[in-house]
């Protein structure tokens, strides 16, 4: 068979199976509400959880950014890249998580791929939830660390596994998520530092759906329970409504990041715009509360709402609602009926999710209005008869 016949016959398998993903187009900026085809639909699949990826302030700082600054950077930051942008960025971000440096990164995903292969290698060992995130799970990989995996949420298996497995490395780092993004459920950060702490571990923790949410000024889950993490793994792209995203740690951490993170090194520096309107965003999110407060009982109406009408939502506390279904052609049936009633509910399935537990996951933002959350229960209400 030629190449393309399997590629084809890959891509057939992924249909097969209920799992091909094709992107909706959307037009115009997004917001609450955001245009597919044309057509208002009310969006609840969004990380946009501040409302601010369409912020007058934000685009402003970016307008005037590119006056000052120009487009693009040229080149990695060794090179050429590193602009006053980026220096002030990573200062403001350092400052917000108190840490005392901070690394500026293109992605999330480049983040954690280049932090942890930076801090640990063969002969080390990395100690990582079985949800992770996959950005932080394909650092691991990358570094060829050896990999212990933890039971998800269990202080006492990692416990176990530290015991078992501790005295065979030279360096360990544990590696968790803070808000875990497909359940909406936290880590238990306290007792996985003190086990961190007791067997002279590093602890990374992944913050991309507490920051700005979560937490004193939406400084995050660490700081919400007062636990101050060797790393904190901050990203623009989801609350702060930009893209990029940050590591804030000790100055030794960050310097030995920024001379081995292959993410870093080997990749032209994030335009100088996106740094500044990261620190725009950063103004915004710092004074949020009210929107934060909404955020969360806007979650908390729809949690309550789609319960009532008998749906399978878990208890949490966040601001990621999952309606667990299951089947993944049920699941994805589901989110076209709503978008056909107007609302935007992405269902995400394997291999995001484990098998046979395909979900909806609904992530409201502040800036709803509470009748848009009222119209979200009604779309579901109906699909209930529908079926
Ligand atoms: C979204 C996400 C990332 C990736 O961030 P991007 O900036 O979107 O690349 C990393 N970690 C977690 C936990 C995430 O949810």
């Amino acid at each position: 068979m030629g190449f393309e016949s399997q590629i084809k016959e890959a891509l057939s398998e992924l249909e097969a199976s209920g799992l091909l993903r094709t992107p909706l187009r959307i037009s115009g900026p997004q917001g609450p509400e955001v245009l597919i085809d044309g057509k208002p639909v009310l969006c609840f699949c969004s990380n946009n959880y501040l409302g601010l990826a369409n912020h007058p302030a934000i685009v402003a700082a970016a307008e005037a950014s590119l006056r000052i600054d120009g487009v693009g950077a040229s080149a990695s930051r060794l090179i050429t890249g590193t602009m006053d942008a980026h220096r002030e960025a990573e200062s403001a971000f350092a400052e917000f998580l108190r840490a005392p440096s901070a690394a500026l990164f293109s992605t999330g995903y480049a983040a954690n791929l280049g932090t942890i292969q930076a801090l640990v290698g063969p002969g080390d060992l990395v100690f990582s939830d079985a949800l992770n995130h996959a950005s932080l799970i394909d650092g691991c990989r990358l570094s060829r660390a050896r990999i212990h995996v933890y039971a998800h949420r269990s202080p006492s298996d990692l416990e176990s596994l530290l015991e078992r497995h501790r005295a065979k490395g030279r360096r360990a780092l544990v590696v968790t998520d803070s808000l875990f993004s497909m359940d909406g459920v936290t880590a238990p950060l306290a007792e996985i530092a003190s086990l961190a702490r007791a067997f002279d571990a590093g602890l990374l923790v992944d913050e991309a759906h507490a920051l700005g949410v979560l937490g004193p000024n939406g400084r995050g889950l660490a700081a919400a329970v007062g636990v101050q993490p060797d790393l904190v793994i901050g990203t623009l792209g989801k609350s702060f409504g930009v893209a990029g995203a940050f590591v804030a740690a000790s100055e030794a951490t960050v310097s030995l990041i920024r001379n081995r993170a292959r993410s870093f090194v080997y990749t032209t520096a994030p335009p100088p715009m996106l740094a500044r309107a990261a620190i725009a965003a950063l103004e915004l999110v710092r004074d949020a509360e009210d929107a934060r407060q909404t955020l969360l009982s806007h979650a908390g109406a729809l949690r309550a709402g789609l319960r009532k009408l008998g749906f399978d939502v878990p208890d949490g506390e966040s601001q990621i609602l999952p309606v667990l279904i299951g089947e993944n052609d049920r699941t994805m049936r589901l989110s076209a009926e709503l978008l056909e009633r107007g609302v935007f509910v992405q269902g995400i399935r394997p291999p995001t999710v484990a098998q046979g537990t395909a979900r909806l996951r609904l992530t409201p933002m502040a800036t709803h209005r509470p009748e848009q959350i009222a119209r979200a229960i009604d779309a579901f209400a109906s699909l209930r008869t529908a079926r």
